[in-house]
Parts: structure tokens; C-alpha cells; sequence
């Protein structure tokens, strides 16, 4: 028996048929970018996330960055102010800051692996103008203690919910509980396209404007351009997958729970350490991480057995070659969980009967 990590095709596999038919209905439209499937799926997704506004984006990055381009075309923020970002987080969340002209701070996360909010405020200067959190593996950050924190010194919040479709905190949806959220459709993520796509879901009207301008060449009305935009828009193709998807988004991360409880309930090993779950929501289980000291011989233990597991992530952000500029940092509870973590399979493609061998497996290491 093989478990693979992560099958994208078992995953869609229930969806070929909708998915199908959704793709012969743009091609036979004649109409590609900017049409009906994806104001039809940003009008869902902003009703999904209890938000006023979506807007549709080119892919989950591109939605980080424009979020901050936005706030300094709206002079919220200016060239080389601060954000503070978790040191344990997908580089991308601290490439978009860079990318936006801004100086990324890097905070230590808490025992959920997200960013600690007491780490937050020792590192707030008169330069700091946004808190981005991450809801890291798909467990939201504690925002009742961030948005407290950035309402106390005047700044702004923004979610990376690039992994946290579906996921709640304090019975809300990720993406609805600060001033802007990014969101990613990368076919890995919980609500996956096929292909590359993003959003950014906000109750701000004038940001949900200059970002809709921003992706579209920073123009409403063709060849008259307002602002120095990009092209960074969600096509009418992944909109209309993604329209598919969405009604069974909850179903898909039932099915991951059910695997998730089902690890936590049988993984008894005092060599492997579970995830933490905070009491202020409910993970999407986007990934389901696990600790062991002894990373390399698990892995390999795994293996032997036909499991296949990932890691995320190798290497933190500040000991990237793309950020050489840091390499000497310390940052130890983040290195920590880069040495330790490994994730386990979980999609909704995975069977509770897996799981539980993948349980015996690891009570066996
Ligand atoms: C996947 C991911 C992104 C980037 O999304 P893309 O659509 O791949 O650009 C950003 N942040 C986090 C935390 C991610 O997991």
C-alpha cells in the first residue's frame, strides 16, 4: 500500500464532471478574463467569508502585495514603513511585503505555531503601520488579541489566509476578521483551482476599489489608467472551477477533520508531539503537523511503510539565501519548528481506514 501526501487529481476527482462542463462553458463564451464567472464567484466567495467585497486575483501572492500597493496608494502606508509578519510562516507571506516596497519585522510565534501576540507589541517602532497575520497550516492566529493590539496603536491588519479557507475563529470565517485578507486558490490549498488564483476579501470599500483598479492595470474603463497597476487578475476559466468547488468546500474539511480526529485520537507516541489546538476556533486542517525530534528516521520509518509525508517548511524564511541579509538572526522557536515538523497525509481524498494505519505506523516508531 502507497498513501501518497497529496493526490490533486483524487482531490478533483468528484468535481471532473461539474469542472467539465464549467470549463466548455467559457471556452464556448467566447468572453476569458474579467466576466461574469468571476463576479458571480467573487459575489460567493465574499458571501463564504461573511465579507462586503472579494475581488478576484492572479494568485494568493499577488493578493498579499496588492493589499499593501493598495494601502499606499491610499496613503495609509508609505515606502519603507514596517509590517510585522510571524518568522514562522510560507515565505511568501514576508516576499509580499518586500515586493510592496515595505520592511518586513519578523515575529516569533506561540505553541500553535502562528504569531504570538505578545511578541508583537515589543516590536512596534513609530514606522510600524500593519500587523499581517498568518493562519498557519489552517488554524486562525488569535485576532481578538491582534486587532486589540493594532486598534491600541493605530495600525492596520491584514490576514494571510492563504491556508485557512473555512477555517473559524470565534465562530467567524477566516478572511472576515481584520481590515483585508489574502487568499490563495494553488491547487494544494483547501479551495484549489487548476491552476494559479487568488482573492482578497475586505469590508473597506476604497480598498476593494484601488485593488480592483490595481489588477486591472490600475484601469476601470479600457486604455484610461488611473493608477500604475498591474495585471494581476483571476481568469474566467479558474473562476468558473472555483465556482464548482466552493459548495463543497465545508464538505471537503469534514472529510479532512474526520482524518484529522482520527490522528489525535489514536497517534499515541511520546517520540511524535500533535498539534495544539486553540480553543478560539476551528482548523480547516489545510496541513496536520506533527513534531518529533528525531525528523530524519520518522520520515524514513514512514516511508518504509508506504507513507509519504512533507515538510513544512525546511528552511525559515530568515535562513533563506533570499534573505541573506538575516541569515545570522535567531529566531529559536521558529528554527525549532523547522527542524521538527513533519506533516501526515490529509486531503478529503484520504480514507479514515489510512488513517488509521498511518497511526499504527508512527505508535510502532
Ligand atoms: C500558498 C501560500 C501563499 C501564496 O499563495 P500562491 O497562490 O501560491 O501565490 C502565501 N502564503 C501562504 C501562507 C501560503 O501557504
Amino acid at each position: 500500500m502507497t498513501i501518497p501526501f497529496l493526490d490533486y487529481k483524487a482531490v478533483n476527482q468528484p468535481y471532473f464532471e461539474k469542472i467539465e462542463e464549467a470549463v466548455k462553458r467559457v471556452l464556448r463564451s467566447g468572453w476569458y478574463v474579467l466576466g461574469k464567472e468571476v463576479s458571480a464567484f467573487e459575489k460567493d466567495y465574499a458571501s463564504y467569508c461573511g465579507t462586503k467585497h472579494c475581488i478576484g486575483i492572479s494568485s494568493g501572492l499577488d493578493a498579499l502585495v496588492l493589499v499593501l500597493e493598495a494601502w499606499k496608494e491610499m496613503g495609509k502606508v508609505k515606502a519603507e514603513d514596517q509590517v510585522i509578519v510571524p518568522a514562522n510562516t510560507y515565505i511568501a507571506s514576508i516576499l509580499a511585503i518586500s515586493k510592496a516596497g515595505l520592511d518586513p519585522v519578523l515575529a516569533e510565534p506561540d505553541i500553535y505555531c502562528n504569531i504570538n501576540p505578545s511578541e508583537i507589541e515589543k516590536l512596534i517602532t513609530p514606522k510600524t503601520k500593519v500587523i499581517m497575520a498568518v493562519h498557519l497550516y489552517g488554524q486562525c492566529a488569535d485576532m481578538d488579541a491582534i486587532n486589540e493590539i493594532a486598534k491600541k496603536h493605530d495600525l492596520l491588519v491584514m490576514e494571510d489566509s492563504a491556508q485557512s479557507q473555512g477555517a473559524t475563529y470565534k465562530g467567524k470565517k477566516a478572511g472576515g476578521l481584520s481590515n483585508a485578507a489574502a487568499h490563495s486558490f494553488y491547487p494544494g490549498k483547501n479551495l484549489g483551482a487548476i491552476g494559479e488564483g487568488g482573492a482578497v476579501t475586505t469590508d473597506d470599500q476604497e480598498l476593494a476599489t484601488t485593488i480592483s483598479l490595481l489588477r486591472n492595470y490600475g484601469s476601470e474603463v479600457k486604455y484610461h489608467n488611473q493608477l500604475k497597476g498591474l495585471n494581476n487578475r483571476l481568469d474566467e476559466l479558474q473562476a468558473a472551477i472555483l465556482r464548482v468547488k466552493l459548495p463543497y468546500l465545508d464538505q471537503d474539511n469534514a472529510k479532512r477533520k474526520l482524518i484529522a480526529d482520527t490522528y489525535l485520537k489514536k497517534i499515541q507516541n511520546p517520540k511524535v508531539s500533535l498539534p495544539i489546538i486553540a480553543e478560539h476556533g476551528t482548523p480547516n486542517w489545510h496541513l496536520f503537523v506533527v513534531m518529533t525530534k528525531d525528523r530524519e528516521s520518522f520520515i524514513q520509518h514512514l516511508k518504509a511503510n508506504g507513507i509519504q509525508t512533507a515538510i513544512h517548511y525546511p528552511i525559515p524564511p530568515h535562513k533563506q539565501p533570499a534573505y541573506s541579509e538575516w541569515n545570522d538572526r535567531s529566531y529559536p522557536e521558529t528554527e525549532r519548528i523547522h527542524k521538527e515538523c513533519v506533516s501526515l497525509p490529509i486531503s478529503p481524498a484520504h480514507t479514515l481506514k489510512e488513517a488509521v494505519f498511518i497511526a499504527n505506523i508512527i505508535n510502532n516508531f
